[in-house]
């Protein structure tokens, strides 16, 4: 039996994006319809993405904590993994927030329809059997792991979302791509007691980030990964004992290297080409990118798209505010998406963070910056934390010294980064950081410190 469904706005896709676009345009008095294939709301980002994978992170954490304590005088015993238990964690937290989407959808009277939807007209989708006629529609169909070709399809061979499923805990792992999300998991892995490579064909690793924060990062983990850079991977075989790597590149092993599993991290594409878009008439390039104004509109006016599927950065984020704005400009507010800056974290130990205009962006679009560091060595909290290799670094405008972006590599630098964030939307510069009493000791006392070092109010440091 066919099913008809009215509704001003549709939102196509209940991830970060999709389910912030549908519950702001419901408390805006909208009637919405939030179409999503898989069966709980949430998207990459709660069922296979940010969310799981720091359950695992905070796992892996606690390990490799309780084993840094041996140094300071207390010695826990090796730790007894215990995967089920590991991974019903995992579950556990996805399951309390995809379920409290689910009741926050039904308190706004959000009507949640499953399945995969397709445009079939400028004003009509199709899910299964349930047609959908709307006013409004809002593209929130994010994205999904890129594969590579010549790499043959294996069990052992698996994406971000096999690595979350945490089957096993592989002797040897290769992790291809040193990206964010290929770091994440290939620390969850070794601490829980792989031993990880990685291969990244650019000369860094997370190649977005500033080359010296990311060089704190390597030199901390040279003991942890084996770390392969300018180096790419040529040929995978499959055999009954492993999977056999031809390696090329400036630190290429000279022969095939055997591993139980490979990571496959080299980025995500576009769900884009999939939702039969021509069909209501919205433009979608080649590689699968929707593109839109600052309104968050398509070429078609009453057609919204946001999240993934628009572009880069791919973060939930960034996706939970364009949510927003599309939403807002549907119920007739005339608001855009125009920040200053949109933060990036490795939550990788230790974090890196970064916001704003970086030293290379600067560089390669000319525009004047000084920059100022406070290395964590001098630093009480990163002492009686014992992990000093961090540092805290601001990048001001030359001319009028007001903050254009900054970046921290340490722990914790994420949940630290958000002030940085705030000064560059805020239009901040060094005095008011400087002049900003920072809680001591924190790690947040030396986003003030360098903000001081800039001022010159310090010159002394170790
Ligand atoms: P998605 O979350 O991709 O959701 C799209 C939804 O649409 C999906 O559920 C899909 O099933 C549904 N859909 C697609 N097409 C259709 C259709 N035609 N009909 C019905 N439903 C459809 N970002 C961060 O900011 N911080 C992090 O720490 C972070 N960690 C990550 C870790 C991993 C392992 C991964 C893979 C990603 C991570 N990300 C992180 C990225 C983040 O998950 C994405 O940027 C975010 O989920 C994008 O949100 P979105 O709303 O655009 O789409």
């Amino acid at each position: 039996m066919s099913n008809e469904i009215k509704t001003q706005v549709v939102v196509l896709g209940a991830g970060p994006g999709g389910y912030s676009a549908a519950f702001r345009a419901a408390d805006l008095g909208l009637e919405v319809t939030l179409v999503e294939a898989r069966s709980t709301l949430g998207g990459v980002c709660l069922n296979v993405g940010c969310i799981p994978s720091k359950a695992l992170l905070h796992v892996a954490k606690v390990i490799d904590d309780a084993k840094e304590m041996a140094s300071h005088g207390v010695t826990f015993g090796a730790p007894e993994i215990d995967l089920d238990k590991i991974r019903a964690w995992k579950d556990k937290v996805i399951g309390q927030l995809t379920n409290g989407l689910s009741g926050m959808a039904k308190m706004r009277k959000v009507k949640v329809v499953n399945g995969y939807g397709k445009f079939t007209g400028a004003n009509t989708l199709q899910v299964g059997d349930t047609t959908i006629t709307f006013e409004h529609a809002i593209i929130a169909a994010g994205s999904e792991p890129v594969a590579l070709p010549f790499i043959p399809k294996d069990d052992r061979v698996i994406d971000s979302t096999g690595a979350l499923e945490l089957k096993d805990i592989p002797g040897e792992m290769l992790v291809l791509g040193g990206g964010i999300i290929g770091l994440e998991m290939g620390t969850v892995y070794r601490a829980l007691g792989s031993k990880v490579s990685v291969v990244e064909f650019a000369d860094q690793l997370v190649p977005a980030a500033d080359a010296d924060i990311v060089k704190a990062y390597t030199k901390y983990n040279s003991k942890n990964f084996n770390i392969m850079l300018s180096t790419k991977v040529t040929a995978v075989e499959a055999k009954k004992d492993g999977l056999y790597v031809t390696f090329e590149g400036k630190n290429a092993p000279a022969n095939p290297v055997r591993y139980d599993k490979i990571l496959v991290a080299v980025g995500r594409k576009p769900n884009g080409n999939l939702l039969d878009a021509a069909k209501a008439g919205v433009n979608v390039d080649e590689r699968g990118f929707i593109n839109v104004d600052k309104q968050l509109r398509t070429n078609v006016p009453h057609i919204y798209a946001i999240g993934d599927v628009i572009g880069q950065p791919m973060l939930a984020h960034k996706a939970v505010h364009e949510g927003h704005v599309a939403a807002e400009v549907i119920s007739g507010l005339k608001h855009f998406f125009d920040p200053r800056c949109i933060p990036s974290v490795a939550y990788t130990d230790p974090e890196m963070a970064w916001v704003g205009v970086t030293e290379k962006e600067a560089k390669e679009k000319g525009i004047a910056v000084e920059t100022a560091t406070f290395p964590w060595a001098a630093s009480g909290r990163a002492i009686a934390s014992a992990r000093t290799e961090g540092f805290t670094k601001l990048i001001f405008d030359k001319e009028t010294h007001r903050i254009l972006g900054g970046a921290i590599v340490g722990i914790n630098a994420g949940e630290m980064l958000g002030e940085i964030c705030l000064a560059v939307e805020m239009g901040a510069d060094a005095e008011d950081i400087a002049l900003t009493i920072h809680a001591h000791p924190t790690l947040n006392e030396s986003i003030g410190l360098a903000a001081e070092i800039y001022e010159g109010s310090i010159t002394d440091l170790p």
